[in-house]
Order: structure tokens, then sequence, then C-alpha cells
């Protein structure tokens, strides 16, 4: 089944006479004929719904569309794209354990690895994403658990080289986890090039509206979580070995492949409590029936108005990946041959008052701290996220003081342009 058909028909399917649509199942509970039942449910040897902070039909819909999306064997719906990336690293990782990371990465994420995350005892390297295997390997220490990056990286745009990630994590015998954000599976999906563990901000291109935050953990049922290190201990004992919350069960015995998901859930999100509603579901489900139609526009667009920046004199640069200048045109090239996202970075002649001034001359796009809505939306990081550093400080951090965050929406790339034209003319 091609992407386009799977984004509609993977998920819900409608019996004879059932609703068309994927029904709301809006209800905390389910009620069952007999204690058996309900002591199989609890024993996790009978299928089906015990309360809405594990699981719910709405949910496993579209937990399934999105697995399907991926190639992965399950999905697991969270409420953030933040709750996803810590249930991800804390299934595999406790207290004295320790990740690999793409350094650039998402600022929330980078302070969930640097400063919470270590609060809880599990340390972070972060690593240069253009690193060698031999590299990668140099930072791994006995206690890693995992290596982690992103596709494509918010806000500092370069692509993950995924096999590179992929081949080093696994000579260490650990997982490689990607957050998949900014392409979505229309544009890349990382289990084809190695990745085990796919996860999403869903509250970017998946909801594309602006209209709920939430996240998504995919499987790839493909990592061995019965490894063991050289003296024979298991590396993953909490997946390969008798969980007590579950009178001794094994998750990779009880569930092979779904192992990772299935404790994930019934372990992590039980005790977290960071369940969405089906509420949010069910409009994740109507966005991701558009998903590939929008994901095209989206890079048509920000390819052209890139193209367009770039030759503009008062820009002084662009990055984007489907530029022939970025550096990391050869990736987007191999991982990305489609188009990568909306989202362009643009450094705008003359500094900070320059690229404020050029914001507030903006009609059509709008100042906003998001990304990958349908309505274009801009973000000036020195006068915002980053306003408490000096000129100096900015670009010690990569930041340039003219650089503009621009995501391109799915109005006409003519009236996103003359927007851009009109504002950089009056500046
Ligand atoms: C936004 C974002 C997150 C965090 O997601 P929330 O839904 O805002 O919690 C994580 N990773 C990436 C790449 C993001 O863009």
């Amino acid at each position: 089944m091609d992407i386009s058909t799977a984004c509609i028909h993977a998920g819900y399917k409608a019996g004879n006479g059932e609703p068309r649509a994927l029904p709301i199942y809006q209800s905390t509970t389910y009620h069952y004929d007999s204690t058996d039942t309900v002591a199989g449910l609890f024993d996790l040897t009978v299928d089906g719904h015990m309360y809405s902070r594990i699981s719910n039909p709405t949910c496993a819909f579209v937990e399934e569309k999105i697995a399907a999306l991926e190639g992965g064997v399950g999905a697991l719906l969270t409420t953030s794209g933040q709750a996803a990336n810590l249930v991800a690293i804390m299934n595999v990782a406790g207290a004295g354990d320790h990740i690999v990371s793409s350094a650039t990465i998402y600022g929330g994420t980078v302070n969930l690895f640097n400063v919470t995350m270590k609060r809880f005892g599990i340390d972070c390297t972060f690593v240069d994403p253009r690193a060698s295997k031999e590299e990668l390997l140099a930072a791994v220490r006995p206690n890693t658990k995992a290596f982690f990056g992103e596709t494509v990286a918010n806000p500092a745009l370069n692509v993950l080289d995924i096999e590179v990630f992929a081949t080093a994590a696994h000579e260490a015998g650990v997982p490689l986890i990607v957050d998949n954000t900014f392409p979505t599976p229309v544009m890349c999906r990382p289990f084809e090039w190695g990745a085990d563990v796919v996860t999403h901000s869903t509250t970017k291109y998946i909801d594309g509206h602006a209209l709920t935050v939430g996240g998504v953990i995919v499987d790839s049922g493909k990592f061995d979580w019965t490894v063991t290190d050289a003296n024979g201990t298991p590396r993953f004992p909490g997946l390969c070995t008798p969980d007590e919350s579950y009178h001794g069960l094994t998750y990779t015995d009880a569930f092979g492949e779904q192992a990772y998901i299935t404790k994930a859930r019934v372990q992590l999100i039980r005790d977290l409590g960071v369940y969405p509603q089906a509420t949010t579901a069910f409009i994740l489900n109507e966005s991701l029936e558009t998903l590939p139609i929008r994901m095209q526009r989206h890079c048509q667009t920000a390819q052209r108005v890139a193209e367009h920046l770039e030759a503009h004199p008062k820009v002084k640069s662009v990055s984007f990946p489907g530029l022939a200048s970025s550096a990391d045109h050869d990736l987007a090239c191999k991982y990305l041959p489609q188009g990568s996202c909306g989202v362009i970075s643009v450094v705008v002649d003359g500094g900070r008052e320059r690229a404020a001034a050029f914001l507030d001359h903006l009609k059509l796009a709008s100042i906003e701290v998001h990304v990958a809505d349908s309505r274009t939306c801009v973000l000036h990081p020195a006068s915002s996220t980053h306003r408490q550093l000096t000129d100096e400080q900015l670009v010690a951090c990569g930041v340039e003081p003219g650089l503009i965050r621009l995501s391109c929406g799915l109005e006409s790339a003519d009236d996103i342009i003359a927007d851009l034209d009109q504002a950089l003319a009056a500046i």
C-alpha cells in the first residue's frame, strides 16, 4: 500500500453498518462480563482495554496507522513530543546509565537530556552530528544504553547520517532512537536506514493545524533486547528479565518483537500517566489523512522560498537542506530525496534590529512560537527564545543575531514570497 493510501486506510476499518469515520471513544473505562476477563487483562494474557491511562480504542486505531506509516510493529501515543522522548529513553535506561546524542537537537530535548534526566541519574554525551563511526564509538561507555538524533534537526536543520549512527549504535550493542518530527514518515522512514525506535512530536506536521500537543513512539521490532555484555550480563534487564510489577513476566518472552513498545505502555505509561485523550487521537487521525499532500506542498513551497531568499540582496544567508549550497545537501539527497520539511533558517543582513524590523513588517506570516503549521509563521530567536543572550553569546551557541526561523505554510508560494519581499523592501 502506498503511504497516501495507508494514511487514509490503515488503522480503523468500518465493519458492516458501522460508522465510516473513526469514532471518538470518550470513555475512561471499559465493561467486562466476567472476573476472568479482567484477570486476563491484568495478566496481559487477554487483549483489550483496561483503563484509558493505558490504552483507548480511538488512540489504538491511530497508533496502528502511525506504526504502518513508519513500517513498525507497534506504536504508542503520548501527551507530547517531550513525553515521547522521555519514555523512549526511560524504557531502556535508568539511574547509572548513559546515552549518546547528536548535539544539534531540539532545545527542549537538550534540556531534558542535559538537566532533568541527569537528575534522574541518566548521563548524556553530546556528539557532533557529522561524527564518524569511530568518533561515535569513542563516546560509548560500558553503561551506554542508546544513541539518539533528529532526522532533520529543529532548528539547526542539519540532516542526520542515520546509517552511520545506526551502525555505531549496533556495534556498541545499543538501539538508535530517531526523532523524525520534521520529515514525518512521508519524507523519511528511519527504520529503512537502520533506526530501531522512532519518536515524533505530533504537535508539528502530523497535526499540522496547531490544534493539539502530542507525541508518539514507534517500535521497529528489530532490536534484540536479549543482548548481553562481554561478561554475560543482560544489557537490557528491564526487557529480558522478569518484571516484578507484572508478577515476574518477561517482556521479550511474552511479546517477542513487540517487547519494547509493550513495556513502554504497560509499565511506563501506566506509572507516569502521559497517555492522550481520545479526542486528540481523533484530530490526529483526521490530519494524517492529508499528511502526504500537505508535506509535498510544505516542501515545494519551502524550496521555492529558500531559493528566492538566497538570491535576495538583503539576505545574508539561507539554511535549508534542499539548497545545493547546504552543507548537508548530500545527506538530504540520500535520506530525503522528495524533500525535507517546510522550515527554513534565514539570516537577514544587518543583525538583531533589522531582523526584528523585518518580522514586524510581515503581513501574511505571523509571529509565533511554533513551526510546521498550515499557516506561515516566523520567529526571531534573538528577540524571543534567546533574548537574554548578548550578540557574542548568540554566536557562540550557533544562533546569529539576524537569524529568523521561517515555517512555510500551505498558502500559495507566490503570496508568501510577495509578503517576504514587501517586508524586506521596508527595512
Ligand atoms: C517540538 C519538538 C519536540 C517536543 O514536542 P512537544 O510536542 O512540543 O512536546 C521534540 N522534538 C522535536 C524535533 C520538536 O520539533
